[in-house]
């Protein structure tokens, strides 16, 4: 009989999947929530009902980092350890951001859609004229783990300038890191390419609003790989219809996965990735073994 057991709803890598079942019985039924030991979750929440209910739970276990979906609160009241994996997939958002900057600097996307509905192949070229990344100024909000690696492709890969605005971090650090420290105002004004890598707090919300918006040159790129909710997506629509800024794209939405209702969808200086940014081999094998062993560790205490 093994000693713990976890409510898994979602798919996890093979490896982790098969150390977990070395010590744990496994239930997708949310109605054993009464009888588990540990929850691990991906996208799903975590509710205080939910934790109300789980009288034997000891740990929550997010694969990947950004526990909005978890009512820490509850959490703590009820004494249950959250644990999460905060390195495992930072290489593969901050490589994702490149991806899309890169991506949408040069229309790559829009290319291939007109290409395929260009049935007598008269594509514009000159309608699809981009900008190069090299020296251009990247701009980060939010200059933790995330941003720190977009920033250094950006700096060794294009030479580019970084600006950071990000009210927790010294000027001395920025300093350390060859990033220079701005108040968003001064970043939004200024960078070619402007990144969002923030957690989702009250403070957040709506950080990127439509004033911000209006601050940005006609030519950048906003990129959002943060979560839903930090861009106004109203605002982010007006910007990009009128062009006041040159195109953007994101991984995260309000309402996920984004379909044909949302109206940024149908614009052609808009790119959607459906919550991708930790979507590679590598990170979800690291995610995938972290979680287990931080739950286990939690669970032998
Ligand atoms: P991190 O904690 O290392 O960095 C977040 C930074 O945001 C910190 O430096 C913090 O000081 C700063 N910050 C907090 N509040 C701020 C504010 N009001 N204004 C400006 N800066 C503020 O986190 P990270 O690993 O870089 O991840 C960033 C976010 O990316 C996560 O919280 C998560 O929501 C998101 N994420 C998305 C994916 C994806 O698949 N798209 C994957 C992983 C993480």
């Amino acid at each position: 009989m093994k000693p713990f057991k976890i409510l898994l709803t979602e798919h996890i890598d093979v490896n982790a999947m098969k150390t977990l079942e070395e010590y744990c019985t496994i239930t997708q039924d949310v109605n054993e929530i009464d009888v588990v030991d540990g929850i691990i979750i991906r996208a799903e929440k975590v509710t205080r009902d939910m934790i109300a209910k789980a009288k034997n739970l000891k740990v929550i276990g997010k694969h990947g980092v950004g526990y909005d979906s978890i009512d820490i609160k509850a959490a703590k009241e009820y004494g249950i350890n959250v644990v999460y994996t905060p390195q495992a997939n930072i290489q593969s958002v901050g490589e994702l951001i490149i991806a899309l900057a890169m991506n949408m600097a040069r229309n790559v996307s829009l290319s291939f859609e007109r290409g395929k509905q260009d049935k007598n192949k008269t594509i514009a070229p000159k309608e699809l004229t981009g900008y190069q990344l090299s020296k251009k100024t990247f701009g980060i909000v939010g200059a933790g783990k995330i941003s720190r690696i977009a920033a250094t492709i950006a700096k060794q890969g294009f030479n580019m300038e970084v600006l950071a605005y990000d009210p927790y971090i010294s000027k001395e650090e920025c300093d350390q890191l060859g990033i220079q420290k701005v108040d968003l105002d001064l970043l939004m004004t200024s960078a070619d390419f402007v990144s969002i890598s923030v957690p989702l707090t009250e403070n957040t919300t709506h950080l990127i609003n439509e004033s911000k918006l209006q601050l940005m040159k006609p030519s950048a790129i906003l990129i959002n790989t943060s979560r839903g909710g930090v861009v106004d997506e109203e605002a982010l629509y007006n910007a990009l219809i009128h062009k006041h800024i040159y195109a953007a794209a994101s991984d995260v939405f309000v309402k996920e996965p984004p379909t044909s209702e949302n109206k940024l969808l149908s614009l052609e200086n808009f790119v959607a990735t459906p919550h991708i940014g930790a979507n590679t081999h590598e990170a979800m094998a690291l995610m995938g073994s972290t979680v287990v062993n931080e739950v286990l560790l939690v669970l032998r205490d």
